[in-house]
């Protein structure tokens, strides 16, 4: 067997992963990345970079149906759009491939070693790798530092398991064809936003939630236009409805709803969404012992977790499950292992709903100031108000800022409106630098723009909004 001795070994290259890898190597930290699947992991393989390819194409489907059903008041008009499914999903994988190269081009580039195959951990101070389809491991690894993050995976329901028509994300993102009839379990970020795109691909999209309402993780308001718009587009709510399993024929799927009524919904394909748990099991974690936190790894705010000189990052440390949080923490740990000092405390994380219309939030909604007993300002800016959006035929949606009484300093921000996930960059910065509302309020920003909304808000906040 091999051996391999290093500074710091990751196990695992999904973007906390990857991330900690190219950092430790621009800081000359001698690194061994083990990765068992592709580079890039969950996000760019399975994850937020092909699903969000496939919304764009079924955008695009749906906006060329509309021309052809002469429904678009642009004045557009076309012949009956056909699509080739095959295509879509070899242009979704070229993406992935150019993006997951690149990866793999990056952390060669940084002088990290990518060893291909499965670790398994022996200590806090050794792993053994094992290829892919093999039992027998051929590398030992030994390391001062080891980095763990094995990501997360979907949640299974126990008598609805994955296989046959029930599918998690995974399949869903490479479909072979358009289901007609499609069952989603779960309102939440991969229930809307892949059932979306399937509704407006073709599929008749029924969705089933535990939950009284969609997208319950989020403001009431904020979720009313994504609502509105499921309901123009036919996508069936069953709210307050429990899943019971397939019918004995395995084609339909049985539901309760809160009053006790049992029914059996068809479905061709039914998609389980449930939410993820982190990847703790099977590779020999358990011999760490770690303090846990619920199922995911208990880590200090430099992702320090109980055994030193072990650190754990991404989903594998819990909520919020969301790349770019992965990757921030990935590069804090490279830093400290470098000798750098560094904190995890970001003012706030931003995170981004690719629903139709897209819902963007960072820091704190009027709630989460309530419940923390900060006294706040807040302010809504429709976008009905707002030029740029109806040019873009996008007015349904508005731009909420959220500050303290005392100083006005901006706490938070929330938006839902047609691509409004671009703002999540403005949003965050304005927190993160401790921005007041005369700030953005005397900020100029260009016209016609949805970030005018951004303005608005803010100006309506101090009590002089310009355009409404
Ligand atoms: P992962 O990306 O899960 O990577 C972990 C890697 O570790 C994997 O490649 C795995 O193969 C490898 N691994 C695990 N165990 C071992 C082992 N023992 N040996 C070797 N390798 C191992 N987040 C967003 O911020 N925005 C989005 O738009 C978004 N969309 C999403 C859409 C979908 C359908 C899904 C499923 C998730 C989405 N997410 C999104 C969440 C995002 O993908 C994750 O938060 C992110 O990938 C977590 O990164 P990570 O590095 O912690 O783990
Ligand atoms: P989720 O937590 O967003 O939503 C799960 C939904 O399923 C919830 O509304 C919950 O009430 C419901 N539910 C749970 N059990 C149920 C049951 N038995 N029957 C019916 N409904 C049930 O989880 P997800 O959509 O699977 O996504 C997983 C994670 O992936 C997210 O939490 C997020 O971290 C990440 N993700 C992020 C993005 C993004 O950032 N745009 C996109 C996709 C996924």
């Amino acid at each position: 067997m091999e051996t391999i001795n290093t500074t710091l070994l990751i196990i695992g290259g999904g973007p906390g992963g990857y991330v900690a890898g190219i950092r430790a190597g621009q800081l000359g930290v001698p690194t061994v990345l083990v990765e068992g699947a592709s580079p890039g992991g969950t996000c760019l393989n399975i994850g937020c970079i092909p699903s969000k390819a496939l919304i764009h194409a079924a955008d695009e489907f749906c906006k060329a149906r509309s021309y052809a059903a002469e429904t678009s008041p642009l004045g557009i008009t076309s012949s009956a759009p056909r699509i080739e499914l095959d295509r879509t999903v070899a242009w979704k994988d070229g993406i992935v491939k150019k993006l997951t190269g690149g990866v793999g081009a990056l952390l060669k580039k940084n002088g990290v070693k990518l060893v291909n195959g499965w670790a398994t951990v022996l200590d806090g101070k050794t792993v053994e790798v094992r290829p892919e389809g093999s039992s027998e491991a051929t590398v030992r690894i030994r390391c001062e530092h080891m980095l763990l993050a094995s990501g997360s995976e979907a949640v299974e329901l126990p008598f609805m398991p994955f296989g046959g028509r029930v599918v998690s994300s995974t399949e869903a993102l490479s479909p072979g064809e358009i289901p007609q009839r499609l069952v989603v379990v779960g309102a939440g970020y991969i229930g809307l936003e892949l059932g979306t795109a399937y509704r407006k691909l073709g599929s008749l999209v029924t969705v089933v939630e535990a939950a009284d309402r969609i997208l319950p993780a989020y403001d009431a308001d904020l979720v009313k236009p994504v609502a509105a718009s499921l309901a123009r587009l036919g996508v069936e709510l069953r709210l307050a409805t429990s899943v019971l399993g397939m019918d004995e024929e395995g084609q339909r799927v049985r539901v309760r709803d809160a009053s006790g009524v049992e029914s059996l919904l068809e479905a061709d394909r039914v998609l389980v969404a449930v939410g993820r748990k982190p990847r703790t099991t099977g590779w020999g974690l358990e011999n760490l012992m770690l303090d846990m936190e619920g199922r995911a790894v208990k880590v200090d705010d430099q992702c320090r977790t109980s055994m030193r000189n072990v650190w754990a990052i991404g989903d594998l440390t819990g909520e919020p499950m969301l790349a770019h949080r992965a990757m921030a923490q990935g590069e804090m740990v490279a830093e400290i292992v470098s000798g750098k000092r560094r904190h995890f405390a970001p003012a706030a994380i931003p995170a981004v709903c690719y629903t139709d219309p897209e819902i963007v939030v960072a820091g704190m909604s009027p709630a989460d100031a309530d419940k923390a007993g900060i006294e706040i300002v807040t302010a809504n800016f429709p976008f009905s108000a707002n030029g740029r959006a109806m040019t873009i035929e996008s007015t349904d949606g508005f731009v909420r800022v959220v500050a303290r009484k005392s100083d006005h300093r901006i706490i938070g921000w929330q938006a839902v409106g047609g691509a409004v996930s671009e703002l999540a960059a403005g949003f965050t910065q304005s927190i993160e630098l401790g921005a007041q509302l005369e700030d953005i309020a005397g900020t100029i920003h260009a016209h016609p723009t949805l970030g005018e909304a951004v303005q608005e808000a803010a100006l309506r906040a101090l009590g002089h909004a310009l355009h409404i």
